[in-house]
């Protein structure tokens, strides 16, 4: 499955940055698919679900946004949303387009537990 090896590479990078940061706890990771890619949205929570157990995100909760399809038309510059199989200008009809966004797979943010710093009364 696809989106195993997916959620293994976003689970791997959440986790070494919240391991640099010394947290306790994952809370949650919050990441942003495009919806021209072919991920399968119950399929990454099933991954996240089997693989989370035993690391800093066990327990935690996986976000989704999704990033809908957009290309801007080289004929006349218009920007619009579109889905996956009608990339059509809605501005002039020209198939002519070029995509912006909607093939996203990034984190956008990562909700972590940091330990209680000891209050020393100084300032850094
Ligand atoms: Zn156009």
């Amino acid at each position: 499955m696809h989106e195993m090896g997916i959620v293994s590479g976003i689970l791997t990078a959440s986790v070494d940055a919240a391991a640099r940061q010394n947290a306790t706890a994952i809370n949650e990771i919050r990441i942003r698919v495009g919806e021209l890619t072919e991920i399968v949205d119950d399929a990454l929570y099933f991954a996240f679900e089997a693989l989370t157990p035993g690391t800093l995100a066990e327990g935690a909760t996986l976000v989704v946004e999704h990033v809908p399809g957009r290309s801007k038309c080289v004929e006349c510059g218009t920007t619009f949303n579109h889905g996956r199989f009608d990339v059509e200008c809605v501005g002039c009809g020209s198939y002519f387009c070029e995509m912006v966004e909607g093939r996203e797979l990034e984190i956008e943010s990562i909700d972590i537990d940091l330990p209680d710093e000891p209050d020393t009364g100084e300032t850094p």
